[in-house]
C-alpha cells in the first residue's frame, strides 16, 4: 500500500466534524481506486479506521457456506503493534450480526458489512486504553465507512466473477450467447461470432430465432415452452449462418434465474455438426458398400450364370450409390458396338439389346474400356473430354462413372453407375464400384473357364442326361424356390445286366441311350431326367399334389417301357422297378434320394416291374416330432429345462493372451437352454427348439428360461449381465413385456443387467408392431442385442433407428476371418463404433481368430475358446478366477 498518505500526529479523538467529511471522501476517493481488487478495498479502510479513529481496526469476513467468521486485512496506528493480530469482541459482534446495526461498546465500535441485503462481514475498531471509549459520532462513521466498503467491495466482487466469466466465454470453443427474457441477444461469444459470422454489435438486442435458426416458427413455439418448463432443452436444430446458409446444428439451453426465481433470460449453447453427421453417413456408406462387395462374392461362388451376377451387381450398386442407373456394357457385334448387357433403371427391352453405336470409342464408356481408367464426368451438359451416350442421355443422366471389368485375359466389360444429378460421385464411390468390378472380373475369368469342366462334370457322358450332383442341385433349387411337393422317381432296370452280358457294352450303351430318350418324351419339359451311372435313372418333378399324381408319373415312365428296345439287330423286352418318395420340402435332397431308393428296393424285393411309395420316412419324422412336442411339454412341468452358461469375455489382454485355458475377463455371460431328457440325455436346442418353435411350447419354455437365468444372475459376483435368446414367436406373445418385467421384480435382477437377443429378422419381419413391442423392452431398462449379426444385411442402414444396445457378429465370418469374412467383420465392427455399439464375435475357437478379432477392434468374444457353455456351478467358479485374474 505504498501509495498512502503519511500518519497524522493528531490524536484521533480530536477530529472535527469537517476533518471527519473530509476523511471520509480521502477513503472513499482511496476504496474507488482500489475498487476493481476487493483484497484491495478492505486493506484501504482498515488502515483509514486505525489512522483515524485508532488505533487498531480489523475485518471479520464470512465466508460462503461458513459460519465463523475469518479475519480480513487489520492495521494499528503505531507501526510496532501491526504485527499483533486483533481479538474479535465475541459478543458485540454476535448483537451486530443479529440486528445488522453498528454498534459500539466502550473501546470498541463493530459495524456490519451490507450490501444488496446481504452482510459480507464486519469492520470493528478498538482502542488500546479501555478507558478512551468511543462516541456516538465515532459509531455512525465507523457504520458509514462500513457501508460504503461493502458496497465497494460487493462491486469489486462482482466485477471479478464478471471478468472471469467473459474471459472464460471468450475463450471457450463452443458458441454461447445469452437472451433477455424475451429471447433477444444480450452477448455473443467470439465462438459464436466465428459459427454465425455476425459481430456481437451487430446482433445486439435482435431476437435470436431471427439471427440464427432456421427452424420453423412451431418448432420454435414448441422448444421455448419445453425450456420455460423444463428449465433446460437441449436437441438437433437447423441453425443458419449470416447470409442465409443452413446446417445442421446442436442446442443446449438452460433458463438463467434472477434473485426471485423470474427468468431473468437464457443461456444456449450452439454446436455445428455437419461434420459429425457427414462422418457418420460417411462411415455407413463405407460400410454398406463393403457389405455389398463381399455380398456380391459370396454370390460370385454360388451364381451359375454371368448374367444373373451382373444383374445383381447393377442392381446393387444402383441401391448402394443411390443413383437413377447402373449397367454393365460389353463389346459386341465385332467390336463395332457397345451393347448393353445388363442394366439397372433401364427399360426391360434395353438390356440385352440396346448398343452405344459406332462412335463408342469417344464416349465415357469407351475411354474407360480403352484406357483402362475409372471416370467420373461430373456434369455431362459442360462435359468436353466426351460424348455422352444417347442410350443414358435420354433416361436423363446428368453425372457418372465408369470403371473397367478386367480379368485374366483382358477386358471383360465397363461398369457405370449414373445419376439424373450433378457430381453425385465421389472418390469412395469410385472404390467401391471397382471393387465390385473386381469381383465380377474373377467370376466372369472363372465362369469361361468352369463352363466346359461343368458341363462335362454335371451331365453323363454317354446320355448327356444331369449327373447325380446335377439333379441334387436342382432339387436343393426347387427346395430353395419353394416349389411345393416333390416327387422323386428312382427307376432302376430290370435284369439289364443280362443285355451287357450277352450283347457286349455297346448294344448295352445303345439301349441306355434309348432308354433316356423315352424318358424323357414321357415327362413334362420342366421334370429332369438324371443318370445316377450303371442302369439307375432318377426323375425330379415338381408340383406333384399327392400320391395319386406320384403313381401316374411313375405309370407313364413305366409305359415307356412297354415296347422292345432294338440291340443287336433284335428286339429285347426290358422292365423297370420304379421307387418313389413324394415330400412337401426337399430340404435333405440326399435324404430323399435315399428313401426313394429304398422304395426301389423294395419293388424289386416284391417281384421287379413294379412301383413302391416311400412313405413311412415322413410318417416316422411326424411321429417323432409329435414325441418330442409331448415331451417337451412334460419337461416343462417335470423341471427338465436348464440353463448353461456361456462367458462373453473382453478381447483385451487377459492372462496368457487368450490361450487355451487361459482366464480372460467376463464380461458378460449367455444363457442356452439345455433339456435333461430322462432317456435321450442332455439335449441341445438344436434338438427341441424348432419343434417348440413350431408348437407355440416356446413361449413357455421361453419363459421358463428367462426365469432361471435371471434367478442366477441376481446372485452372481461381480455383478454381470445375462444375455436371454428371444425367439421370433415370443415377440408376437402379447404379454412378453409384463413377463420380462415381472421376472425382474421377482428376481430382483436390475434391469440393466438383462440383454435379450434377437435376429435381425425380427426387426425386418413384421415391421412396426415389433418395434414397439422392442421399444417397450428397451424403455424397461433391458438391453437389445442383434445375435448372427451379419446374416441379414438389410438392417445395416436402419442401425441408427432401432432400439439396439449391441451386435453379436456370426459364427461363420468369425470361422472364416482370413476369407471373406474378414472384411465383413472390420465392416460391422466400424459401424458399431459409429453408433457407438458394443461387439461380441461369436464362436472363438482358435487364439488366430482371437488375434484377429482385436486386430479389428472387436473387444468382445464368445466361443469354446475361452469356455464351452456350462452348468452354474462351473460358471461360479469361472467367474470367481476370472475376478481373480482380473486383480492380478
Ligand atoms: P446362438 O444364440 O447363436 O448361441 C450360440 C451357440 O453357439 C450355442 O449353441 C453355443 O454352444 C455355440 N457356440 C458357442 N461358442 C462356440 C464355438 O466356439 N464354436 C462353435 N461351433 N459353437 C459355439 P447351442 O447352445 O447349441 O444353441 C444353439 C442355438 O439355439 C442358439 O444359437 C440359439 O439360437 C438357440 N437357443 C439357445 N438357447 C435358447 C433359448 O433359451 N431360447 C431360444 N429361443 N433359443 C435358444
Ligand atoms: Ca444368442
Ligand atoms: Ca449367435
Amino acid at each position: 500500500m505504498g501509495g498512502l498518505p503519511p500518519r497524522p500526529s493528531t490524536p484521533p479523538d480530536a477530529l472535527t466534524p469537517e476533518g471527519r467529511s473530509s476523511a471520509l471522501a480521502d477513503l472513499l476517493r482511496q476504496a474507488t481506486q482500489a475498487s476493481l481488487d476487493p483484497e484491495a478495498v478492505l486493506e484501504v479502510a482498515v488502515r483509514w479506521c486505525a489512522r483515524v479513529l485508532g488505533d487498531g481496526a480489523a475485518m471479520w469476513m464470512q465466508e460462503p457456506g461458513d459460519e465463523a467468521l475469518v479475519l480480513g486485512p487489520y492495521a494499528h496506528r503505531d507501526v510496532a503493534r501491526e504485527s499483533v493480530t486483533p481479538v474479535l469482541p465475541e459478543a458485540l459482534t454476535a448483537h451486530v450480526l443479529e440486528r445488522e446495526v453498528t454498534a459500539a461498546d466502550g473501546p470498541a465500535i463493530v459495524a456490519p458489512l451490507r450490501s444488496r441485503g446481504r452482510v459480507l462481514g464486519v469492520l470493528a475498531c478498538a482502542r488500546d486504553d479501555a478507558k478512551r471509549g468511543y462516541r456516538r459520532e465515532d459509531a455512525e462513521l465507523v457504520g458509514e465507512v462500513a457501508a460504503r466498503v461493502a458496497l465497494v467491495l460487493d462491486n469489486a466482487r462482482l466485477y471479478e466473477r464478471v471478468r472471469i466469466q467473459a474471459t472464460t466465454l471468450a475463450h471457450v470453443d463452443a458458441a454461447v450467447l445469452s437472451m433477455d427474457g424475451e429471447n433477444r441477444l444480450r452477448s455473443m461469444n467470439p465462438a459464436a461470432e466465428r459459427l454465425f459470422g455476425w459481430r456481437e454489435e451487430e446482433v445486439l438486442g435482435r431476437a435470436v430465432v431471427d439471427v440464427v435458426s432456421a427452424e420453423s416458427s412451431d418448432n420454435v413455439q414448441r422448444a421455448r415452452a419445453a425450456l420455460r418448463d423444463a428449465g433446460r432443452w437441449t436437441a438437433p436444430w437447423r441453425l443458419k449462418r449470416r447470409g442465409g446458409e443452413e446446417f445442421d446444428g446442436h442446442i443446449d439451453a438452460v433458463v438463467v434465474r434472477d434473485d426471485h426465481g423470474g427468468i431473468d433470460g437464457f443461456v444456449a449453447v450452439y454446436h455445428d455438426m455437419t461434420e459429425r453427421l457427414e462422418l457418420i453417413a460417411t462411415l455407413e456408406r463405407r460400410a454398406a458398400q463393403q457389405a455389398a462387395v463381399a455380398a456380391l462374392g459370396e454370390r460370385a461362388l454360388e451364381a451359375e450364370h454371368p448374367a444373373a451376377l451382373m444383374d445383381r451387381a447393377v442392381e446393387t450398386a444402383r441401391s448402394v450409390l443411390d443413383v437413377e442407373l447402373a449397367g454393365v456394357f460389353e463389346l459386341a457385334d465385332e467390336g463395332r458396338v457397345l451393347a448393353l448387357r445388363a442394366g439397372a433403371g433401364f427399360a426391360r427391352s434395353q438390356v440385352g439389346s440396346a448398343t452405344v453405336p459406332g462412335g463408342w470409342a469417344d464416349g465415357q464408356e469407351g475411354f474407360t474400356l480403352i484406357r483402362r481408367e475409372p471416370v467420373i464426368v461430373g456434369d455431362a451438359r459442360r462435359e468436353r473430354r466426351f460424348v455422352q451416350a444417347e442410350l443414358v442421355a435420354a433416361l436423363g443422366a446428368v453425372s457418372g462413372v465408369t470403371v473397367v471389368v478386367q480379368g485374366r485375359g483382358g477386358v471383360h466389360a465397363v461398369l457405370a453407375a449414373y445419376a439424373r444429378r450433378e457430381d453425385a460421385f465421389s472418390r469412395d464411390d469410385v472404390t467401391f464400384l471397382q471393387s465390385m468390378a473386381n469381383v465380377l472380373g474373377d467370376a466372369l475369368d472363372r465362369f469361361a473357364s468352369d463352363e466346359e469342366i461343368r458341363r462335362r462334370g454335371l451331365h453323363d457322358p454317354l446320355t448327356e442326361l444331369p449327373n447325380r450332383t446335377l439333379l441334387l442341385e436342382r432339387l436343393a433349387e426347387a427346395a430353395e424356390r419353394d416349389a411345393g411337393p416333390i416327387a422323386l422317381l428312382f427307376c432302376d432296370l430290370d435284369h439289364f445286366k443280362t443285355v451287357n452280358d450277352s450283347l457286349g457294352h455297346r448294344a448295352g450303351d445303345d439301349v441306355l441311350r434309348q432308354v433316356a430318350d423315352r424318358l424323357r418324351a414321357a415327362v413334362r419339359p420342366g421334370d429332369v431326367v438324371g443318370r445316377f451311372g450303371g442302369d439307375e435313372f432318377v426323375v425330379l418333378c415338381e408340383h406333384v399334389d399327392d400320391e395319386a399324381g406320384a403313381r401316374l408319373i411313375a405309370e407313364r415312365l413305366a409305359a415307356a417301357f412297354a415296347r422292345p428296345f432294338r440291340a443287336g439287330g433284335d428286339d429285347h423286352m426290358l422292365g423297370v422297378s420304379i421307387g418313389i418318395a413324394l415330400t412337401d420340402s426337399a430340404e435333405d435332397g440326399d435324404a430323399l434320394l435315399r428313401d426313394a431308393d429304398t422304395a426301389m428296393y423294395r419293388a424289386k424285393e416284391a417281384g421287379r416291374s413294379r412301383i413302391e411309395l416311400f412313405d413311412t420316412g415322413m410318417r416316422a419324422w411326424a411321429v417323432g416330432r409329435l414325441q418330442t412336442e409331448a415331451g417337451l411339454r412334460r419337461a416343462l412341468d417335470a423341471g427338465e429345462i436348464e440353463v448353461h452358461y456361456q462367458p462373453i469375455v473382453s478381447t483385451a489382454g487377459g492372462a496368457g493372451g487368450g490361450a487355451p485355458g487361459a482366464v480372460a475377463a467376463v464380461e458378460a455371460v449367455e444363457a442356452l437352454v439345455r433339456w435333461r431328457h430322462p432317456e435321450r440325455g442332455l439335449l441341445a436346442p438344436g434338438e427341441f427348439v424348432g419343434v417348440a418353435e413350431e408348437s407355440g411350447l416356446i413361449v413357455g419354455l421361453g419363459r421358463r428360461v428367462l426365469e432361471l437365468a435371471c434367478t442366477a444372475a441376481a446372485a452372481w459376483e461381480p455383478r454381470i449381465p445375462v444375455h436371454v435368446n428371444l425367439s421370433p414367436r415370443q415377440l408376437l406373445d402379447k404379454t412378453l413385456v409384463e413377463t420380462v418385467e415381472a421376472t425382474l421384480a421377482a428376481t430382483g435382477l436390475p434391469s440393466e443387467l438383462l440383454a435379450l437377443e434377437i435376429t435381425e429378422s425380427m426387426l425386418i419381419d413384421r415391421g412396426p408392431d415389433r418395434l414397439v413391442v422392442l421399444d417397450r423392452l428397451r424403455g424397461l431398462g433391458v438391453k437389445l442385442v442383434l445375435d448372427d449379426f451379419g446374416t441379414g444385411w438389410s438392417s445395416l442402414s436402419r442401425l441408427a433407428e432401432l432400439p439396439i444396445g449391441g451386435l453379436k457378429i456370426d459364427r461363420s465370418f468369425v470361422a472364416d476371418l482370413d476369407g471373406r469374412g474378414g472384411p465383413i467383420v472390420d465392416a460391422i465392427v466400424r459401424l458399431a463404433r459409429a453408433f457407438s455399439l458394443p461387439v461380441v464375435g461369436e464362436g472363438v475357437e482358435t487364439p488366430e481368430q482371437l488375434a484377429a478379432l482385436r486386430r479389428l477392434g472387436c473387444e468382445l468374444a464368445q466361443g469354446f475358446l475361452f469356455s464351452r457353455p456350462v452348468p452354474e456351478p462351473e460358471l461360479l467358479s469361472l467367474l470367481r478366477r476370472s475376478a481373480v485374474a482380473d486383480h492380478a
